[in-house]
C-alpha cells in the first residue's frame, strides 16, 4: 500500500527534468540505472500507459585534457557491464549537438542509451502497474506517526485512520527526514534547490531536427557544469551550480506542494556564460521559462536503500536524486530484499548502512554541497574531498600533522594516508597518473620490510561478542571453525545465496569472550546482519567498540625486537606465535596484541584504550629510534598487502562473488555443522566456480590501475580489475581482478585497459613477495 500525503508527483517528482541515462561511477549502480532504463518498454505495456519517451543518444563533452582520461576511463568501465559507449571526436559530437564551438573541447563520449521522459506519465504509468499488480493507492492520506508494536509490526497513523502493517518503506522523498524522525532515525538527506531553464523555440533546433531527421542529442558540458537537451522546439539547459543553496536545512514544511522555488539567475550566471561560450547559438534564445525546485541528495548523491539498522521492519527508500535513472533498480533491490532477505545483487554504493551515526544532519549539509558543486567534476583516485573535515580524529592527529601526514576520510575518521618530508609538502596534486606521493610511499614501505614501521589502525571495525553462546553462533554466522583461547582465525561470512558478505579476523579472549576486527566502513551494515542473526534469548551479545578501542600496528622485520623492548612478556617466536591473541602490558598500558599485520610480513596490530595512545606510540618511536623506525600510512599498508596479494573487502570481496571464486577456499569449512550459505557454498565448489579472482604484473607506464579497468584476453573483454597500484618494494605494477575461470592459465598473458590504452599483463598465481608466506612466521 503506497500512502500519499497529497496527488502522485507531489514530491520532487512533478518539475522533474525527466533525462535518464546508464551511466554511473559505481559500476553496480550503473547496472541498476540499465534496470531502470530497460523497464519502461515493459511498464508502458503493463499500463497502457505512456511514459512520454525520447530517446536519444547523449554525448559528454570534454574541455580539458583530464576530462579526456576520465572520459576513456568511463567508456573503459563501462565495456564489461556491456555499455555500448565510446569516444568520439568534436566534430562527429556535432552529428548529435550542432551548436558546440569545436575551439573549446578535445573530445567526447557518445552514449546511445539516454534520452528523457515525461515524469508525471511515467509515475501514472508505475501506479498503474502496480495497482494491476495488486497494490492499493491512497492519495490525500498523510503518514502522521508510526508506532511500533511489540511483535515487530507496525502502526501507521494517517490523518484518515491507522494502518496495521509488517513493513514500512520509508520514500518520503523531500520530506523522508521527517518520516525516518517518526522512529528517531536522521537519515543523511538533504534537499537542494535546482534550476532550469526552457528556452523559446530556436530556429536552428527546428533546422538542424528537419535536415538530421531526428532530435537533438543529451549533452553534459563539464565545463559549464550543464546539462542540455531538447525541450519542444527549444532546449532545457540545467546547472549544478558551485554555490548551490539548501532546501530547508533543517525541517521540510508539510504545507509545501506541488510549487516551485524563487529563481535566481545571477546564482547560475557564471556557468550560462560558460555555456552561452561554448554553444553561442544559445545566447541568443530567449528563455520562455526558469525551472527551481529542490530534490535531494544523500552526502555521495547515490540513494540511501535498504533496512535500517537498529530498526525493526523500517526500510528506507530514499535520497534518490536521479530517480527516472535509479527509480527501478532501486525497487528491484527493495523488493527482492523484502521478500528473499536479499537485494539480490551488489547495491553497496546505495546502501543505507553505508553511514554511521556521525552522517550528521549538519555534516549531510556541508558534504551534500560540496557534492553538488562537484556534480560535474572529475574524483581523482588520490583526491580527498574537504567539506565536514577533520570530524573524528584520534589523539594522535595533530601529532601526525605535525610530522607531515596527508590525511585521509575513513568512514568520518581521519586517516594518515602517507607522510611527507614536511608540513609543507603534506598535500596531494590530484592525478590519474603516479604523483608526488610516490617516493615517499616507497620509502614507507622499505622501512616495514627491511627494519621496521608503524601505523595508525583506528579505522577498523571492531566488536566484542560474549556470552554463552558465543562460540556457536559465530559458528553459525562465519564459515570458518573458531580459534582455541588466545588464537587467531580469518573467516568470511556469506549471506544465504554463498555470496561473501564479510570477511574478518576473530580471535577468543576467553571462554564466551571473543574480539573480532573487519572493515570499518562496514561496521553498520554488518550489525544489521548480525543484529537480523542473533538469537532472540539473549545468549549472545556483539558490540561494536567504534573510537574505544584504537590501534597501532607495527610490522616489518625488527617488529619483534622493539614490542619486547616494551613489555616484560616473553614475545619470542616460540612464545608469541604467528595468530596468537594476547592481552599483556605495552609500554605500561594494558593492550590487546594480535601477532598478525595486512602488510604481511611479521607483525603486531597493538589495541588500546584512546587516552592511552599517544603514550604508546610515543614509546614505540623512542624505542624504535635506533631500530630505523618509520611512521607508514594507509596507501602504503595498502601497497604492502598487494605485494601479497591479500584481498580486501568491498573490492576483492564483495557480495557478487563466491568465497571459492575469491580464493577463500581454505577458510569455507564445508565439513563443519550448518552455517548461513553452506548450501550455496557446497553447489559452488561442486559446480566450480564460474570466475576467479586472480593476480597480475601490469606493464604500467606512469599510471597504475584505479580499479574497474576491462581485462582483455585475445581482443575481448573477458573481467575486470578490482584493484592495484604500484608495489614499490617489488618494483612491479600490480592488480587484482576477476574473469572466466575456464581461461585461467598461470603465466598467460592479458591485456588491461588503462586510461584507454591497452597495456600488457601477466598473470601469476604467487605473490611477488614472499611467496611462500615465512615472513608472517618468522
Ligand atoms: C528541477 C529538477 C530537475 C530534475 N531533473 C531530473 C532529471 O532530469 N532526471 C532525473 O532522473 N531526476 C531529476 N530530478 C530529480 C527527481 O525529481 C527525483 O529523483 C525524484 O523526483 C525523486 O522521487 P521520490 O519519489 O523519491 O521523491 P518525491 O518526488 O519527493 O516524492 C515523495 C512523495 O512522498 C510523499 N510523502 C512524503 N511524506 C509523506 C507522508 N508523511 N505521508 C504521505 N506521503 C508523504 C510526498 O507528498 C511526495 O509525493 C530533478 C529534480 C528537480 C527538482
Amino acid at each position: 500500500m503506497l500512502l500519499e500525503r497529497d496527488q502522485l508527483t507531489s514530491g520532487s517528482t512533478w518539475h522533474a527534468a525527466g533525462g535518464f541515462h546508464t551511466l554511473n561511477g559505481d559500476p553496480n549502480v550503473a547496472m541498476l540505472q540499465s534496470y531502470t532504463v530497460s523497464l519502461y518498454q515493459e511498464l508502458e505495456r503493463i499500463s497502457g500507459q505512456s511514459c512520454g519517451m525520447h530517446k536519444s543518444p547523449g554525448i559528454m563533452l570534454a574541455d580539458t585534457p583530464e576530462r579526456m582520461e576520465f572520459l576513456k576511463m568511463t567508456v573503459a568501465r563501462g565495456r564489461y557491464l556491456g555499455m555500448d559507449t565510446q569516444i568520439i571526436s568534436v566534430k562527429e559530437a556535432k552529428d548529435y549537438f550542432p551548436f558546440i564551438e569545436e575551439k573549446y573541447f578535445l573530445g567526447a563520449l557518445l552514449d546511445p542509451n539516454e534520452g528523457h521522459l515525461d515524469p508525471s506519465g511515467t509515475t501514472y504509468a508505475y501506479a498503474k502497474a502496480a495497482r494491476l499488480g495488486g497494490a492499493t493507492i491512497e492519495v490525500q492520506t498523510k503518514v502522521e506517526s508510526l508506532e511500533q508494536k511489540p511483535d515487530g509490526t507496525w502502526r501507521v497513523i494517517t490523518n484518515k485512520g491507522v494502518v496495521e502493517c509488517e513493513h514500512v518503506v520509508n520514500c518520503g522523498g523531500l520530506w523522508a527526514r521527517e518520516v525516518g524522525r517518526m522512529v528517531g532515525v536522521e537519515l543523511p538527506v538533504l534537499a537542494m534547490e535546482h534550476m532550469y531553464l526552457v528556452t523559446d523555440d530556436i530556429p536552428e533546433v527546428v533546422a538542424f531536427n528537419k535536415s538530421a531527421g531526428k532530435e537533438i542529442g543529451h549533452v553534459i558540458d563539464f565545463g559549464a557544469e550543464s546539462y542540455l537537451r531538447q525541450e519542444g522546439k527549444g532546449m532545457v539547459l540545467g546547472v549544478y551550480e558551485q554555490a548551490g543553496v539548501p532546501w530547508s536545512p533543517k525541517n521540510a514544511p508539510w504545507s509545501f506542494g506541488q510549487e516551485l522555488l524563487q529563481p535566481d539567475l545571477d546564482r547560475i550566471a557564471p556557468s550560462l556564460e560558460i555555456a552561452f561560450k561554448h554553444f553561442p547559438t544559445l545566447e541568443h534564445a530567449g528563455i520562455k521559462r526558469v525551472i527551481n525546485g529542490p530534490f535531494t541528495f544523500a552526502p555521495d548523491g547515490n540513494p540511501l536503500v535498504g533496512p535500517v539498522q537498529g530498526r525493526t521492519n523500517f526500510w528506507s527508500a530514499c535520497g534518490v536524486m536521479a530517480g527516472f535513472s535509479q527509480g527501478g533498480g532501486v525497487g528491484l533491490a527493495l523488493s527482492n530484499w523484502m521478500v528473499d532477505g536479499d537485494p539480490g545483487f551488489d547495491i553497496w554504493g546505495m546502501d543505507v548502512a553505508r553511514y554511521g551515526d556521525w552522517a550528521t544532519r549538519t555534516y549531510t549539509n556541508a558534504k551534500v554541497r560540496e557534492n553538488y558543486s562537484r556534480r560535474f567534476r572529475i574524483r581523482f583516485p588520490n583526491e580527498e574531498l574537504p567539506a565536514a573535515r577533520p570530524l573524528q580524529t584520534t589523539p594522535l592527529y595533530d601529532t601526525f600533522i605535525e610530522q607531515g601526514a596527508v590525511m585521509g576520510d575513513s568512514w568520518g575518521m581521519e586517516t594518515p594516508l602517507w607522510f611527507a618530508p614536511s608540513k609543507a609538502e603534506a598535500h596531494d596534486v590530484v592525478s590519474f597518473h603516479r604523483s608526488n606521493d610516490f617516493p615517499h610511499i616507497k620509502a614507507e614501505c622499505k622501512a616495514v620490510r627491511e627494519a621496521v614501521g608503524v601505523t595508525e589502525i583506528a579505522n577498523f571495525a571492531k566488536y566484542e561478542i560474549t556470552g554463552a553462546g558465543a562460540e556457536a553462533w559465530l559458528l553459525k554466522v562465519m564459515t570458518n571453525t573458531m580459534p582455541k583461547t588466545g588464537r587467531i582465525m580469518l573467516t568470511p561470512m556469506l549471506n544465504e545465496n554463498g555470496k561473501i558478505i564479510g570477511d574478518f579476523t576473530v580471535a577468543k579472549a576467553d571462554e564466551g569472550r571473543y574480539m573480532m576486527w573487519g572493515s570499518s566502513q562496514a561496521q553498520v551494515y554488518h550489525m544489521r546482519w548480525f543484529e537480523q542473526h542473533l538469537p532472540k534469548d539473549g545468549s549472545v551479545k556483539v558490540e561494536p567498540y567504534g573510537m574505544k578501542l584504537i590501534g597501532l600496528s607495527i610490522a616489518g622485520p625488527k617488529s619483534r625486537e622493539l614490542l619486547q623492548r616494551l613489555t616484560d612478556d616473553d614475545v619470542s617466536g616460540e612464545s608469541f606465535k604467528f595468530m596468537d591473541y594476547r592481552e599483556m602490558e605495552v609500554a605500561t598500558v594494558k593492550a590487546k596484541v594480535n601477532r598478525v599485520t595486512y602488510t604481511g610480513d611479521l607483525g603486531y596490530e597493538i589495541w588500546v584504550a584512546p587516552e592511552y595512545q599517544r603514550r604508546l606510540y610515543q614509546s614505540i618511536m623512542a624505542a624504535g629510534a635506533d631500530l630505523g623506525i618509520k611512521n607508514f600510512g594507509m596507501r602504503a599498508l595498502l601497497c604492502l598487502r598487494l605485494e601479497k596479494n591479500f584481498g580486501t573487502w568491498f573490492r576483492e570481496f564483495r557480495p557478487i562473488y563466491g568465497p571459492f571464486e575469491a580464493g577463500l577456499d581454505r577458510f569455507i569449512k564445508l565439513d563443519k555443522p550448518d552455517f548461513i550459505g553452506k548450501a550455496a557454498a557446497l553447489k559452488e565448489k561442486q559446480e566450480g566456480p564460474k570466475k576467479t579472482r586472480i593476480f597480475m604484473v601490469v606493464d604500467a607506464d606512469d599510471c597504475d590501475v584505479m580499479g574497474d579497468e576491462p581485462i582483455w584476453v585475445d581482443g575481448k573483454v573477458v573481467g575486470w580489475v578490482t584493484s592495484g597500484g604500484f608495489g614499490h618494494y617489488v618494483n612491479q605494477s600490480l592488480a587484482q581482478g576477476y574473469i572466466p575461470t575456464a581461461l585461467v592459465k598461470p603465466g598467460m598473458q592479458l591485456e588491461i585497459e588503462i586510461l584507454g590504452e591497452r597495456r600488457k599483463a601477466t598473470l601469476q598465481m604467487d605473490p611477488p613477495f614472499d611467496p611462500e608466506a615465512k615472513r608472517m612466521r618468522m
